[in-house]
């Protein structure tokens, strides 16, 4: 369209449109981090290190033991909506998508702020790995190129916004970094939880050793996991549970709905955590998913209140819903924190009678009857 027309109205070039969409798919390093360890579980990884410098704002790299990527599938890594997890639309809209990804736009919207991006992956039949680097979402150089390598994957990222200036200023003070090195670890801590049959490391470049988690070999027990990332005292405190209703509950179509949830709890006490210290601090997941779901947050906070002081919320440690995966909607957002699922009502106050119950059974004689 040309403005001879008399028309305002004009399409954006290509660039500030990636630039603008990859704004909300990586708002900030530890967002980055996410979809770089979501793509290493997706592709079956036992293992998966994590390397960052000045809070993944310099450099972020990720490796993995996974299942790699194919010489010939090179050229695409980058390209937006491109993808090698989903092939129709129905079989996301039926809930049979069982990896992370979908969408194909977490390294493309990375490559279109970073300076660089660095991928170098073996697939166990290669006879050797492949080298290539990407900007603006395009394969440079001509790549792949041959190079030594494992099977695996090793992700770097440069500059993660190199080319989004504002977002880069945001995040240029020391105690920003240190902060997103923190969200980063985090991220990482509350996977370690959920695939507790995956070894999880992270550590930053001016570190020899690396943050997590002592005794985090493969198949480490979710309890030394929950010691090592909340520190003993409070592991110690957290009670394990387990719920579940096979058929108990029925969906709104009157098929029976099964349900499970399983989790540590941390019976309430006058240690409590300040509602400040705690909030965002437990990790939900349902189905294998890191969510956010403010009807159950909000729930179990009710469920606490009456045995909490003022000001204090509710500590969980770690909680996993399963859910018919037909039932859930994970395509409500480009981060795909956000799910939706049938039956939430009914799930939810299920699940808070449960932990109502539990709750009761510990407290005797210390509830807080006298608020402050
Ligand atoms: P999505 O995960 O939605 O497919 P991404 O942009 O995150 O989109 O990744 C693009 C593609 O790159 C993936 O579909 C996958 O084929 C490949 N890929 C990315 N990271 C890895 C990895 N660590 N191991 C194997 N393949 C990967
Ligand atoms: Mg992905």
């Amino acid at each position: 369209g040309s403005a001879a027309d008399g028309g305002r109205i004009r399409p954006l070039p290509s660039s500030v449109v990636h630039r603008i969409a990859a704004g909300e798919v990586v708002p900030r390093a530890s967002h980055a981090v996410k979809e770089l360890l979501e793509n290493s579980l997706d592709a079956g990884s036992t293992q998966i290190d994590v390397t960052l410098t000045q809070g993944g704002l310099k450099r972020i790299q990720i490796k993995d033991n996974g299942h790699g990527i194919h010489r010939a599938d090179f050229p695409r890594v980058c390209e937006r909506y491109a993808t090698s997890k989903l092939r129709e639309y129905a079989s996301l809209a039926s809930g049979q998508v069982a990896t992370f990804g979908f969408r194909g736009e977490a390294l493309a919207s990375v490559s279109h702020v970073a300076r660089l991006v660095e991928v170098v992956s073996k697939t166990p039949g290669a006879r050797c790995a492949f080298r290539g680097k990407y900007a603006q979402g395009q394969l440079l150089d001509g790549g792949p190129t041959p190079c030594a390598g494992n099977d695996g994957t090793i992700i770097t990222i440069d500059d993660l916004f190199h080319h989004v200036s504002l977002r880069q200023r945001a995040f240029e003070t020391a105690a920003a970094k240190t902060e997103e090195y923190q969200r980063c670890l985090v991220v990482l801590q509350h996977y370690a939880l959920a695939y507790p049959h995956v070894g999880f490391s992270c550590r930053r470049t001016t570190q020899a050793a690396p943050d997590l988690l002592p005794g985090d070999a493969p198949g480490a027990a979710r309890t030394d996991r929950i010691g090592a990332i909340y520190g003993p005292r409070v592991a110690q405190e957290l009670v394990w549970i387990y719920e579940h209703a096979d058929d108990r509950v029925t969906s709104y179509d009157g098929a029976p709905y099964a349900w499970s949830c399983e989790g540590f709890v941390r019976p309430p006490s006058i240690s409590a955590v300040a509602a400040s210290a705690s909030r965002g601090r437990w990790p939900l997941f349902i189905n294998g998913r890191l969510v956010t779901c403010r009807p159950l947050q909000r729930a179990i906070d009710r469920v606490y209140a009456p045995y909490l002081p003022k000001g204090h919320a509710a500590f969980l440690g770690y909680l996993h819903l399963r859910l018919p995966p037909s039932h859930v909607d994970v395509n409500v957002h480009p981060t795909k924190r956000e799910v939706i699922f049938l039956n939430e009502e009914t799930v939810v106050e299920a699940i808070c009678q449960a932990l109502e119950q539990k709750l009761a059974s510990w407290a005797t004689g210390r509830r807080f009857d006298v608020r402050q």
